[in-house]
């Protein structure tokens, strides 16, 4: 397949979707990227990388965090984890703390705040740093020493933070969390604030496209049976409350940020990135999904 080729068609079939979506306006840094940025990049498992547009350029992977964050969390503390966090569709907004009363604490899914906030403090429990374990994974798993925390805009989530504190204040008071909120409330905003390009992105995705292995690291990240399970929660928990629209256009096991990110999986052969910052009302990116679903439709490349 010439997927080159494939992702110039792309790019110049995506110029209309431009737009229609919203960039996240929450705090100044996001609110200040183009809305008309556009990148893409392909990695597959043999190490060969195809990238277009604004691949290389950095941007805040957001909520993509909340998938090497459960990652290295599944890696420290193995099936434990799933006595804090469950493994259901929220049917709710990433922030939303409707079901989290009713479920005493207990967050549907590693994927949305309250369940990223849970794997992050189970993180903090068994690291003496969290944020640099967090940052180093990145570092090795994306291949590139200089990914890194952009502080400035790790401060201004935390100045915004307000939800994601009573989320974290209300696990506490069901025994959910175990360190203190301002410390984890502060590491969350710094793996939110992760600033990444496409072509890393992809190359830190590669070990959930080949049963744990990465070409690129030469080395199993991940074990064959927490990538079978991460890519079921991705499928069926990464884009919010848009899972089952997403599912039924793209197909592929996804996490999405509002930073504008995705990151999708086609099992056994890629891991392919997509940026484009305009959100649509869900949190995803507007134009990368439309990317997303134009790509699976052209290469068959759905796991359906
Ligand atoms: N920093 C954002 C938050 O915690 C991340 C949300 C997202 O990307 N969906 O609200």
């Amino acid at each position: 397949m010439n997927y080159q080729a494939i992702l110039e068609n792309i790019q110049e079939a995506m110029a209309p979707e431009f737009g229609k979506g919203r960039v996240a306006d929450y705090i100044p840094a996001l609110a200040n990227v183009s809305p008309n940025k556009f990148g893409m990049a392909i990695q597959l498992i043999d190490g060969t990388q195809f990238k277009i547009g604004d691949a290389n350029e950095n941007f805040s992977i957001q909520s993509i965090s909340k998938l090497f964050m459960l990652q290295l969390v599944m890696r420290n503390v193995g099936d434990m984890i799933w006595t804090k966090v469950g493994k259901e569709p929220s049917g709710d907004a990433f922030n939303s703390m409707v079901l989290l009363e009713n479920e005493k604490g207990f967050p549907r899914n590693p994927f949305i705040n309250a369940g990223a906030i849970v794997t992050t403090d189970m993180l903090m429990s068994n690291s003496k740093n969290a944020a640099d374990q967090f940052k180093n994974y990145m570092r090795l798993i994306s291949n590139n020493p200089s990914v890194d925390f952009d502080m400035d805009v790790a401060k201004s989530e935390l100045g915004t933070a307000h939800v994601n504190f009573a989320l974290a204040h209300f696990m506490k008071s069901h025994g959910v969390i175990n360190n203190p909120i301002d410390a984890l409330i502060d590491i969350y905003c710094k793996q939110c604030s992760m600033s990444m390009n496409c072509v890393d992105l992809a190359t830190a995705s590669l070990a959930l496209a080949n049963k744990g292995y990465s070409a690129i690291c030469n080395d199993s990240v991940l074990s064959e049976r927490n990538v079978k399970r991460i890519n079921a929660v991705m499928l069926t928990c990464g884009t919010y409350d848009s899972v089952g629209s997403f599912a039924y256009r793209v197909g592929l096991p996804t996490k999405s940020g509002v930073g504008g990110g995705i990151v999708a999986i086609v099992p056994n052969v890629m891991a392919i990135s997509v940026w484009s910052p305009e959100l649509d009302r869900f949190g995803n990116s507007y134009v990368g999904t439309a990317a997303l679903e134009m790509f699976t439709t052209i290469t068959k490349l759905s796991i359906f």
